[in-house]
C-alpha cells in the first residue's frame, strides 16, 4: 500500500522570506494603482488565487475580480516573484526548515512513499521559490493553488495525480499532510488525512494549537517521531503501531469510537469549530 506523504511549503520546506507577500503587494500596486495593506496571517495557509481575489477586493472595497483581473494579477505576480526570490536570498532572508532535507532524503529510500507538495502557491511559483533550496528534487507530485480556492480541492488534486502517475488507488488513510497553519490541518482533516503541524513556521499558534494535529513538532529535526507517525519506523518505546488518529476534542473521541454521532453530525460541528477558529471566536 503505497502512502502519500504532502509538504505545505511556505513555512513548512523554507521560509522563503515574505517573497510572495511582497510581489503581490507590487503585483497589486502595479495593476491598480493602489498598496494594499494586510497582515501576513491574512493570507498564509490559503491558496494563491484565494489571496489574490482577497487581496484584490480589499483595494476594490469588496468587489470580486473577474477572471480576466484573475489572470492578470496572476501573470504579474509571477513576473514578479523571481526578483523576490533573489532578493530574500541576497539578504539572507530565505532560510530551509531545519532537518527537512535529511528528512525528504530518508522518506525518498522508502519504496512505498510518494513524496508530494500540497502547496497553495501556483505550480510556477512554487517551483521558483524552491529553487534555491534544491528541495523540488524529491516532489514527483503535486497539488497547487490553480487546483482551487480551497486547500482541500488542492489536497485532493494531489492525490489525484499521485493515483494517475503511481496507477494505484490512494486511500483517505494513507495520505499525510504536513504544515505550518491552521488551515493546512483543517483541511487535511476535512479530507479525512492525517495531519502535522510544523509550529516553527508562520502559523498563529493558539489557532495551530486548536486545529489540533495529529502530531505537532517545530521542525523536522526529530525524525523518528515523524517515522514513527507516518508507520516507516516502529515506536522506540515498543508499541506496535502505525499512524494513529488524535482526536481534537471528545465529540471526536467519540466518533472514532464509533459510539454513536454520525458522519454528517460530525462535519456541522467541525465546520461550526472552524469558522469559529477564522473569525477569532474561538482562540
Ligand atoms: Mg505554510
Amino acid at each position: 500500500m503505497k502512502k502519500l506523504v504532502l509538504f505545505d511549503l511556505d513555512g513548512t520546506l523554507v521560509n522563503a522570506g515574505g517573497c510572495g507577500r511582497t510581489a503581490l503587494t507590487k503585483a497589486i500596486e502595479e495593476l491598480y494603482g493602489v498598496k494594499p495593506e494586510f497582515e501576513h496571517s491574512l493570507i498564509s495557509g490559503r491558496t494563491d488565487i484565494d489571496n489574490f481575489s482577497i487581496v484584490y477586493s480589499l483595494v476594490k472595497k469588496g468587489k470580486k475580480p473577474t477572471a480576466a483581473d484573475m489572470k492578470k494579477m496572476t501573470a504579474k505576480y509571477l513576473e514578479l516573484l523571481p526578483q523576490e526570490v533573489h532578493a530574500s536570498v541576497r539578504c539572507k532572508r530565505y532560510d530551509i526548515m531545519p532537518g527537512v532535507e535529511k528528512f525528504l532524503t530518508l522518506l525518498s529510500k522508502e519504496k512505498d512513499v510518494i513524496l508530494g507538495l500540497g502547496t497553495g502557491n501556483l505550480e510556477e511559483g512554487a517551483k521558483l521559490k524552491l529553487e534555491p533550496s534544491n528541495l523540488g528534487k524529491f516532489f514527483t507530485v503535486g497539488g497547487y493553488g490553480e487546483d482551487g480556492h480551497t486547500r482541500e480541492e488542492m489536497l485532493q488534486a494531489a492525490v489525484k495525480r499521485a493515483e494517475k502517475k503511481f496507477k494505484t488507488q490512494i486511500l483517505p488513510e494513507n495520505v499525510y499532510v504536513i504544515g505550518d497553519t491552521h488551515r493546512d490541518i483543517v483541511a487535511a482533516k476535512n479530507c479525512g488525512f492525517h495531519s502535522a503541524a510544523i509550529t516553527g513556521g508562520f502559523g498563529e499558534p493558539q489557532k495551530l494549537q486548536r486545529a489540533a494535529a495529529e502530531l505537532e513538532m517545530k521542525d523536522f529535526k526529530d525524525l523518528t517521531t515523524f517515522c514513527v507517525w507516518l508507520g516507516v519506523k516502529t515506536d522506540p518505546k515498543g508499541v506496535k503501531r502505525g499512524s494513529y488518529i488524535m482526536p481534537a476534542s471528545a465529540i471526536e473521541h467519540v466518533f472514532f469510537s464509533r459510539t454513536g454521532i454520525d458522519e454528517d453530525r460530525l462535519k456541522m460541528l467541525r465546520i461550526k469549530k472552524y469558522e469559529d477558529l477564522e473569525s477569532g471566536t474561538i482562540m
